[in-house]
Order: structure tokens, then C-alpha cells, then sequence
């Protein structure tokens, strides 16, 4: 028990309430996800279904820390046995028609940005499960052109043996202290998240200069544990019901690029995949995938490129009704990042998280 730990009664009592809050949780979710609990939940769930976002697959002898696997699993076989419907992102979007059979606890899998670990540890888990799932491939990474920046920023951080490190961007000072580990994943972090506000001229010359005042030299091609899936991988992934759908040439920023820029990563992403994916799916998904991070221009980059529409990063449900009454709701289609607790998934997908929502005031 770690509250026996703490000597301050207050810290005590704050980590018994974090412990009742969390059993009252877990209560709850029992509670409503069996089936009365899904009667209640049927009419706020109407027409909504959850679609999920992953990232990295657990591939410790490549030195890949991801979504654990027995996890994953486990979360598959547990939407099997309760009969939740498992479906592409195509078929949730051909569902939108009015004569389409009716969104009810369906459930759709997503994974961004293509690294070898997509094809070769996740397509046969999603494979065993029969549960259909939908890479979003950063077209010039599998090109060999990039590796991603965020990628290099953890390379560095990790490799360098410097105690600390001064970057200047403008009037500001960043001096990250990197000696410690944790202070390290934390400085990291704050990088990164620092990085998501540049444009991509600006976080390009940021991140070289981390780089020479970390000593690190970082490689022109990415290493092992950051590689992207070939293009060889792709026809045997689809084999295994795995499909493709564009997420960018570079993975920039949209909103924060060119027009020209913009309408490129859009268009030369979606022929790429053409050329190589036997039946790519026609849905985008904006690189990192804020509201902030894409706006009207880049939905009528998207939809004059012929796309049925495009996913962003923001949590909420599918919303059959709501992309029925603005035609631009299709092309800003919300998901939920997939959680490590079988709690919060049953939380989602139930439609609890629904409730919640309502509670909170959120349309
Ligand atoms: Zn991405």
C-alpha cells in the first residue's frame, strides 16, 4: 500500500479518497456495463460508436515501449465476448447513409503513423480477433525521406551525456537538466510539447540545436527501434485485415504550413499510398490532430482531394447525427486515445464516458 508511506495525515486521507474513487469507478462500470446498465445507456449511445487511436506496440527486443499487448488482447476479447461489433473506419462511414444499418455499440481501431511494429506485432493481433483496424501511414517515412522529430528529440535526450542543455529560441531560454532520469523524461517531454507550438522551420532549427548542445549526432536514417514499416508489409498486412489511409508525406503541423505546403501532404500522401495499397482507404487523419492543429482550409484541401473524410486526435464519439447536420463534421471526427485500463475501455465504449459528458455540460 503506498499511503502507508506517507507520514502527513493529509496526504493520507488524499490517497484513501483517491482509493474509494477509484473502487466507486470501478462500481459504477460493473454496474452500468452489464445489462441493465446498457439499457439505460442504449438512447445516449444511439448513433454513436467509439473509435480508438494507437501508437506503438510493445516490442521489447527492439527496444519499443508501447501498448502493452496482453493488455490489448485482453481488451479484444473482452468487446468479442460482450458482443460489441468491431468495424472498420470504412463501414462506421458507410453507416452514415440513411439507409445504412444503425451505429449500436460499434467499436473501430486506429493506429498512426506507420512504424515497422504496425505490421508486424499489431496486424496479427487485430488478425486473431477478426477485429478489423486502419493505419494511418506517413507516406514519407516509409519513403525513407524522415524520421520523425519527436523521435529524435527522445533519441537525444537519451543519449547525450551532457548534465544539462541551454536551447534559445528567440528572448527564450530553455536549460533542460537532463542528469537524473527522471528529470531527463521530464525535460524530454517538455521539449516536445514546447516543439508542438513551432512551425516546422522553426522546430527543425530547434532541434538541431538541442542536438549540438547535447553532443549527440543524430543519423540520417532512423535507428532500429523508430524504423518505419516497409512498403513490402503493407499487401500482407491488408491480407490480415489491416487497411491504409494517408496521415501526410512529412507530418507537419497542417495548420501551421503553407497553402501550398498544406494542399502537397494532402495530395502527394494520398497518391503515394494509391500506388503501393491495394485498397487504401479514402479517410485522412490530420498529424497530431489538435482542433488547433487544422481548421476549414485544410477540410477543403481534404475534401477536394476526394476523401470521404478525416479523423483528428480530439476525444469524443462518432456522431452519426451530428455529421448528418453539418458536412464538415465528417472531416473532423473525434477518437479516443486507447487507455491501459480495461475500466476505461469498457468506460468508452459503454457509453458511461456519454454520461459524463452530458454531466459536464458537453454537447
Ligand atoms: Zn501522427
Amino acid at each position: 500500500m503506498p499511503s502507508l508511506r506517507f507520514t502527513s495525515p493529509d496526504i493520507t486521507a488524499y490517497s484513501a479518497i483517491e482509493i474509494h474513487m477509484e473502487s466507486a469507478k470501478q462500481l459504477i462500470v460493473g454496474a452500468l456495463s452489464g445489462k441493465a446498465g446498457a439499457a439505460l445507456l442504449r438512447p445516449l449511445m444511439s448513433g454513436r460508436a467509439t473509435i480508438f487511436m494507437l501508437h506503438r506496440f510493445h516490442c521489447p527486443e527492439a527496444g519499443v515501449c508501447g501498448h502493452d499487448l496482453g493488455f490489448v488482447r485482453a481488451a479484444l476479447e473482452y468487446l468479442r465476448s460482450n458482443k460489441y461489433e468491431l468495424v472498420s473506419l470504412r463501414e462506421l462511414y458507410d453507416r452514415i447513409a440513411p439507409d445504412a444499418p444503425p451505429v449500436r455499440r460499434a467499436v473501430a481501431f486506429t493506429i498512426d503513423d506507420g512504424y515497422f511494429d504496425h505490421a508486424h506485432v499489431a496486424a496479427p493481433i487485430f488478425s486473431a480477433f477478426d477485429c478489423p483496424v486502419t493505419t494511418f501511414l506517413t507516406t514519407g517515412f516509409l519513403d525513407k525521406q524522415l524520421w520523425f522529430w519527436w523521435d529524435q528529440i527522445e533519441y537525444i535526450f537519451e543519449s547525450t551525456r551532457r548534465p544539462s542543455i541551454l536551447v534559445t529560441f528567440g528572448p527564450k531560454k530553455l536549460e533542460l537538466q537532463v542528469s537524473e532520469p527522471i528529470s531527463r523524461a521530464k525535460a524530454a517531454d517538455d521539449f516536445t510539447d514546447f516543439c508542438k507550438t513551432l512551425s516546422t522551420e522553426d522546430r527543425r532549427g530547434v532541434v538541431t540545436q538541442l542536438a549540438g548542445a547535447a553532443e549527440v549526432d543524430v543519423p540520417a536514417s532512423p535507428p532500429a527501434r523508430y524504423a518505419p514499416m516497409t512498403w513490402d508489409a503493407v499487401p500482407p498486412a491488408e491480407k490480415r485485415g489491416m487497411e491504409f489511409g494517408p496521415h501526410t508525406v512529412t507530418h507537419p503541423i497542417l495548420a501551421q504550413s503553407s497553402d501550398e505546403q498544406a494542399a502537397a501532404e494532402v495530395a502527394e500522401s494520398w497518391d503515394r499510398l494509391q500506388q503501393e495499397a491495394t485498397n487504401p482507404v479514402p479517410i485522412f487523419c490530420y498529424p497530431n490532430g489538435q482542433f488547433s492543429d487544422f481548421g476549414g482550409r485544410e477540410i477543403e484541401v481534404v475534401r477536394h482531394e476526394g476523401m470521404r473524410g478525416a479523423v483528428s486526435g480530439e476525444p469524443g464519439y462518432f456522431d452519426r447525427d451530428q455529421i448528418l447536420r453539418d458536412s464538415d463534421e465528417r472531416f473532423r471526427v473525434r477518437r479516443f486515445a486507447f487507455p491501459d485500463d480495461l475500466t476505461d475501455v469498457i468506460q468508452y465504449v459503454s457509453g458511461i464516458e456519454r454520461v459524463k459528458q452530458v454531466l459536464r455540460g458537453e454537447a
